[in-house]
């Protein structure tokens, strides 16, 4: 493999795919991704109005950020190294008549063929599934324009998500199958927020996504200690 496409674990590629035809299944493997998904898209909105941004959505599996994004007006180019999970998500664009520009093409290259093309960069519960998010970041700094904006999400590593997101998730609530996560890849914000700058990015925004069991809904709080989200800016040139 080329070096430029080396950030990537190839278990994980198995994983994703393996699970591809359930991308679009609301009651299925990605059902917190579904319920989870009008919260962080509301986020977004909150810092940047997505009408007529070209964006890029780093990680995008089957899709449900990307669609979501174009349904409200923005230009969207969606990546993954998961060919099966582009595969779902380029025929349901079409169903749903959204243009939306899926590519199997890694970050790092991508970033090289077409640098510093987009207002906005998504990536979200992607770079716990990376062997180096800090070439994710890298790649992410280097695809924004200046000025634009860079949003993530992962999981926080601490004893509380520990807890919550593989006990609680994957064995007592069986919300996502076991084996899903790996604690060790698990970034805490301050990690994150290190990598940002390191890539001349300065950090905008954290906030955290709660699952509320009672009520089976997600919601945005202050509290990032196991679900967040971190909004980044390269500064204007
Ligand atoms: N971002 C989407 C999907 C999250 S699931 C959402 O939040 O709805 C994680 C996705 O990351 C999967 O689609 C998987 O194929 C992809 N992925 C894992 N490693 C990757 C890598 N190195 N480069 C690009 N995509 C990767």
């Amino acid at each position: 493999m080329n070096p430029i496409d080396h950030n990537v674990a190839s278990e994980e590629i198995e994983k994703f795919s393996a699970l591809a035809h359930g991308w679009w299944d609301e009651h299925g493997e990605f059902r917190p991704l579904h319920q989870l998904n009008p919260h962080r898209l509301q986020w977004i909105r909150d810092h940047v109005d997505l009408q007529g941004k070209s964006v890029v959505d780093i990680g995008c599996g089957g899709g449900i950020l990307s669609e979501s994004m174009a349904a409200v007006g923005a230009k969207v180019t969606g990546i993954d190294l998961a060919e099966a999970s582009l595969q779902v998500a380029r025929l349901h664009a079409l169903d749903a008549q959204l243009d939306i520009d899926y590519r199997l093409v890694s970050a790092e290259r991508y970033a090289q063929e077409v640098p510093a093309q987009f207002d906005v960069v998504t990536c979200m519960e992607m770079l716990e599934h990376v062997p180096d998010p800090a070439s994710i970041l890298q790649a992410s700094a280097s695809l924004v324009r200046p000025g634009g904006w860079i949003f993530l999400s992962t999981l926080n590593r601490n004893a509380k998500a520990y807890l919550f997101a593989i006990l609680g998730a994957e064995y007592v609530m069986r919300l996502l199958p076991k084996g899903t996560h790996d604690f060790a890849k698990f970034l805490q914000p301050s990690e994150l927020a290190a990598m940002g700058r390191r890539c001349g990015l300065e950090t905008a925004d954290i906030a955290g996504l709660e699952f509320q069991p009672f009520s089976q809904q997600f919601r945005i709080t202050q509290d990032p200690s196991v679900n967040y989200l971190m909004a980044l800016r390269r500064p204007p040139a």
